[in-house]
């Protein structure tokens, strides 16, 4: 029997959540705000309150975009204060290009250049715009990575970069691409109808994880940035599996609303949820690891069969013995492929049954 206890949240988990997600107020489209504003001082001590490790945030959700040096200065100083006094870190920043009207065409890539200016104070388009970026960050020796987070639609109808995908092929045309990398974010890849494990594996396999962005999705839905595990329980584990078993060690970042229901004591409860959830689903992963008849299925789904020549790397020789192999159809055909039970298996794991 578990207990409650396996499931807190602990600094080495590495949960992080965006001022703008626990902070967030409610409104949707259709509806206005349901909580009052949150200074981001509020939101680090109830961050730590809830067990969190970290926090992310967009440059205006800290310091308001029209805000003089002077109160840029004491807003970052009370701000830093408050991380300090609170054990928390700030693990990722991020900023809006997408918010304010004079984006209302874009950033980096809006026709007007006088946006494209703003935007990042270069004049050229989105791989100029990284470009600009890196040598900014390698000039002031920042250290920093970029990580680039794809996202198929809103705030307008076509983004061009829809995909991590699209993000892993733009990466290499850049003239620094070790400094950059990936944040997918479940609900954007599932907005696309997409398997977001699958764009995180490529990811991960690019050696380009470089953050990640947890929360849930409904596909075909607006962005609906839901609880992380609320909406689609089976591909919230095999994520969490995945991350758990490559050994992936960046942020888990919880980039996700609380119902407009809530009060701030229920986006606590939103905050607290999310991070139990990746726990269990992370206990449920080792479970899932060791149990007997799963690796059964494993070994006789994958088991190599004698005298097959190996593809696992080129050489002329082993492709001479491949092409005069005679591959015998019926035999493959009729061996067994016993996914149902494998997949019931894993959802009597889910379930608590098994
Ligand atoms: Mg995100």
């Amino acid at each position: 029997m578990t207990t409650n206890g396996m499931y807190q949240p602990k600094p080495e988990h590495k949960f992080s959540f965006g001022l703008w997600t626990v902070g967030n107020r409610g409104r949707d489209p259709f509806g206005d705000f349901v909580r009052q504003v949150i200074s981001p001082v509020d939101i680090v001590a109830m961050l730590a309150e809830v067990g969190a490790w970290g926090v992310n945030l967009h440059d205006n959700d800290l310091v308001p975009i029209d805000a003089t040096c002077a109160e840029r200065d004491r807003i970052v100083a009370e701000f830093q204060k408050a991380c300090k006094e609170n054990g928390i870190v700030v693990p990722m920043a991020t900023v809006s290009l997408f918010f304010h009207p004079i984006f209302r065409d874009g950033a980096f890539t809006a026709n007007d250049p006088e946006v494209r200016a703003y935007a990042d104070e270069a004049v050229k388009r989105l791989r100029e715009a990284v470009n600009y970026l890196c040598e900014y960050n390698i000039d002031r020796s920042y250290g920093f990575k970029l990580a680039m987070e794809a996202k198929p639609n809103e705030p307008r109808g076509d983004v061009y970069m829809a995909t991590t995908g699209h993000y892993l092929g733009f990466i290499p045309t850049l003239d620094h691409p070790e400094m950059v990398g990936v944040n997918p974010e479940v609900a954007h890849e599932q907005m696309a109808g997409l398997n977001f494990v699958h764009g995180v594996a490529q990811a991960w396999e690019a050696g380009k994880l470089f953050h990640i962005d947890l929360n849930d999705q409904n596909p075909g839905r607006y962005d609906q940035d839901l609880r992380f595990g609320s909406a689609n329980f089976k591909s919230a584990f095999w994520l969490v599996k995945f991350l758990e078993e490559v050994g992936y060690e960046g942020p888990r970042h919880f980039d996700a609303h609380a119902y407009r229901t809530e009060d701030y004591e229920g986006v606590k409860d939103f905050a607290r949820g999310c991070m139990r959830t990746y726990l269990m689903l992370k206990e449920k992963a080792a479970h899932w690891q060791a149990d007997q008849e799963i690796q059964g299925i494993l070994r006789e789904i994958s088991s190599p069969v004698d005298g097959i020549p190996c593809t696992k790397c080129y050489s002329k020789q082993g492709a001479t013995a491949l092409l005069a192999h005679a591959f015998d159809k019926d035999a493959i055909t009729s061996k067994r492929l016993p996914y149902e039970r494998l997949d019931q298996l894993t959802v009597d794991i889910l379930a608590g049954v098994r």
